[in-house]
């Protein structure tokens, strides 16, 4: 699914445009100074076609270094949107704000789609046609509250993604999408510099094989893999307030982008909060995911079965996941991801029959039938595997079921079929 960014200063309506695209109030509506969120990826579609919509308008600053955060909102979902939506606001007309976002946007060869908000009434079409004077191309004008030419925006949006498939250029059994994310100094960057460093010549070896600038091929035991946003983790996060709301915006673009993340943690330091939010993250998205417990060179053995314990009591819900314990230091173990993030594309690519699929369900249903409610026996009539990357099984029943009878369903499909290293998601179509 491709990328969209949604861009521009505070106050001109990103998430009220968030929200009309989604059909649904889920984005935080206001841009109030201070605010910051944690989810900023959400699935949309439009006409057919799904992409992912990331709001870059959690956060806003008091005046003081505005500018710079606009560019760094800017900066980082350029890099990693595959298309961008700049927004700005009619009634006021062109900020310098908005003029220094259109300097980065100009620079990148990223499609944009300059959208004219707060266009409430016909007879303010002519601020919007001002803003053909940002050189952008034509003003879409919105108004994201009442919902005034959004279907005209999202067409025009859908003509400026790239053609479907092509999204990120893959070819076939070319290299896969991979993602090293986690809190600062776990050692994403020693990680990179180990990879890259063993692999440099391999690198410019690939040829004729587009990436990114901010992406960069390196191999891992021996098989090239495609590390989303390198820039991102050679840059030094910069000490700033909102800093790290940055971060977390592009930790979130990186784990879209691609089809498998490492999850870097250090295995020195207890198990934190940020570290649970970024496992979340990975697995709200859907991605395959592997884990990497970072500076093994520092634990010791009290730490390591102090560890044990803390990831059976608070990683337990990804038990799931293959994990690595590494050193980037020394390079312990470094190789052995490869086949983790193998073991973990595999399973997010597992595909199981309708037959097979039903026939599990039969027999599962048969020795644990759902429990009794109102009188009444919820069924599974029949299911299927809808999607891969990750397996997505649309369970046709008739009545509700239970939240705990599907988490019951999900234990059981995983103890059949494996599913090592990826989310199982399974949507339950009741008939009335
Ligand atoms: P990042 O913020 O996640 O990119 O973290 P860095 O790669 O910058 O690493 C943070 C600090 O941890 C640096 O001082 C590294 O030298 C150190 N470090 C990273 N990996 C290891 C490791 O495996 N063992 C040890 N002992 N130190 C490490």
């Amino acid at each position: 699914r491709p990328v969209v960014a949604v861009v521009g200063r505070p106050n001109v309506g990103k998430s009220t445009l968030v929200n009309r695209v989604l059909g649904r109030r889920e984005a935080v509506v206001q841009d109030t100074p201070g605010v910051t969120r944690d989810r900023v990826s959400y699935d949309a579609e439009w006409s057919g076609r799904e992409f992912v919509l990331v709001d870059t308008g959690g956060w806003a600053s008091d005046a003081t270094g505005m500018a710079a955060q606009i560019a760094e909102q800017a900066e980082i979902a350029i890099q990693l949107a595959d298309a961008v939506i700049f927004v700005v606001d009619a009634t006021v007309g062109v900020t310098d704000e908005d003029e220094a976002v259109v300097q980065v946007l100009r620079r990148s060869r990223k499609p944009v789609l300059l959208v004219a908000n707060k266009v409430d009434d016909p007879r303010r079409e002519a601020d919007a046609a001002a803003m053909w004077r940002l050189g952008l191309g034509e003003p879409y004008s919105v108004s994201a509250l009442h919902g005034r030419g959004s279907g005209d925006m999202l067409d025009a949006l859908l003509a400026k993604l790239p053609e479907e498939g092509s999204a990120e250029a893959d070819e076939p059994g070319g290299p896969r999408r991979v993602a090293i994310v986690g809190k600062p100094n776990v050692g994403k960057s020693s990680l990179l510099n180990k990879l890259a460093g063993q692999t440099r010549s391999v690198v410019s070896d690939v040829s004729g094989t587009t990436v990114d600038p901010v992406d960069e091929l390196v191999e891992i035991g021996g098989v090239p893999y495609r590390l989303i946003d390198t820039a991102g983790i050679r840059k030094r996060v910069k000490e700033a307030s909102g800093s790290e709301y940055y971060a977390w915006l592009r930790t979130q673009a990186a784990i879209e982008r691609a089809e498998c993340c490492v999850v870097v943690v250090d295995a020195s330091e207890p198990v934190s909060e940020q570290d649970l939010k970024i496992l979340s993250g990975v697995e709200e998205a859907g991605k395959a995911l592997v884990i990497a417990y970072n500076k093994w060179d520092l634990t010791d053995e009290e730490r390591r079965r102090y560890l044990t314990r803390e990831i059976e009591r608070d990683l337990g819900v990804w038990a799931w996941a293959p994990h690595v314990n590494i050193s980037a230091l020394t390079g312990r173990n470094v190789d052995k991801l490869a086949k983790a993030i193998d073991a973990a594309l595999e399973g997010w690519e597992t595909r199981v029959s309708t037959g097979q699929l039903n026939s599990f369900l039969g027999r599962v249903v048969a020795s644990h039938p759902h429990p009794v409610r109102g009188g009444k026996q919820p069924r599974i009539l029949f299911g299927t595997q809808a999607h891969v990357g990750p397996p997505t099984f649309a369970l046709f029943t008739s009545g509700q079921m239970d939240a705990q009878y599907v988490r019951f369903i999900e234990r059981r499909l995983r103890e059949e079929f494996g599913f090592i290293g990826t989310p199982v998601h399974i949507e339950v179509r009741a008939r009335a």
